[in-house]
């Protein structure tokens, strides 16, 4: 029997250890998996804890970032977007990857959204936002990064501007976003969750003619920016394809086993079920 865990805070939340325990169950695998909530000062003691006893782990906010000091590797995957999500314990050598970037991508994927050339509006700089920016001027769309903090969001555009020189972006204050057409809008801060639950972090005349609005949020399923969303006519999406397609591919890497495509499915309706 191994042992996995989800390191972050806070965690009451957090569907990963059903969605762990449900890959073990497919695979028929023994193995065991914890949430393990912490402080930022005992981050280093419960690494190193970690890497006596558990055969990985995944790391997720506000903790993605700061992860990076304490391994001794980085995949290609968390070079990339210099956050970690995943560790995996080869003999005592902690490698960090990250399987957000994909996960995202999944959920646009399973809508049939083509972001070349299309114009996207992203809620929130941290950790999420940086992400989906990356991902989507990669892919060509044209990106609006709108944040409570405007410096966090100029944070977010040279990030991405020195991993693609191309890449188009603005920044704007969240209270004065631009009103214009987008195509995407997606939210990559907390407000629709938790304490902020029924709260929206866009006004809804902006979602007159966007054509896909996409909430990192999975719990609740409907959040009020959704609510909103199909209100105005626009399609939705919610975070728990991307949740769960990042965790598959987790366990992917560390039981180094490819997953039958029919198990993304599979779990995501058990946790669409467990949610409600
Ligand atoms: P993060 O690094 O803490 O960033 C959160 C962002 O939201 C920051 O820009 C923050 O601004 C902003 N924010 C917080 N409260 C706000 C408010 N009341 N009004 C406006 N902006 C506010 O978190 P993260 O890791 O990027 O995660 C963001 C969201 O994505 C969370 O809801 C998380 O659950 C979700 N997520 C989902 C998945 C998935 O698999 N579905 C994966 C990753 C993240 P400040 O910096 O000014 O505080």
């Amino acid at each position: 029997m191994k042992a996995y865990a989800l390191l972050g805070y806070p965690l009451a939340h957090s569907l990963s250890p059903k969605l762990h325990q449900s890959v073990f169950q497919a695979w028929d695998l023994p193995h065991v998996y914890f949430p393990w909530e912490i402080t930022l000062s005992q981050l280093p003691q419960a690494v190193e804890m970690f890497r006596r006893n558990l055969a990985g782990f995944n790391v997720t906010a506000p903790y993605k970032t700061e992860i990076i000091s304490y391994l001794d590797e980085l995949h290609l995957s968390a070079e990339v977007y210099s956050a970690v999500n995943t560790v995996k314990n080869e003999g005592g050598k902690l490698v960090g990857y990250n399987t957000d970037g994909p996960g995202f991508m999944q959920g646009l994927a399973s809508v049939g959204f083509q972001p070349a050339d299309k114009r996207a509006l992203i809620l929130g700089a941290g950790g999420a936002a940086r992400t989906v920016a990356l991902e989507l001027a990669h892919q060509g769309a044209v990106c609006t990064i709108a944040a409570r903090d405007v410096t966090k969001a100029y944070a977010v555009q040279v990030f991405v501007e020195k991993k693609f020189a191309q890449a188009e972006l603005e920044v704007t204050n969240i209270e004065r976003i631009p009103r214009r057409h987008y195509d995407l809008v997606v939210n990559a801060t907390p407000v629709g969750m938790g304490e902020l639950q029924g709260q929206s972090p866009l006004q809804m005349e902006y979602l007159q003619h966007v054509d896909l609005v996409y909430d990192l949020i999975y719990n609740p399923v409907r959040t009020k920016l959704l609510a909103d969303a199909l209100r105005s006519g626009c399609r939705i999406i919610n975070g728990l394809r991307m949740l769960v397609h990042q965790g598959i591919q987790a366990q992917e890497i560390w039981q180094e086993q490819k997953a039958d495509s029919s198990l993304e499915d599979e779990i995501l309706e058990l946790l669409a079920k467990e949610i409600g």
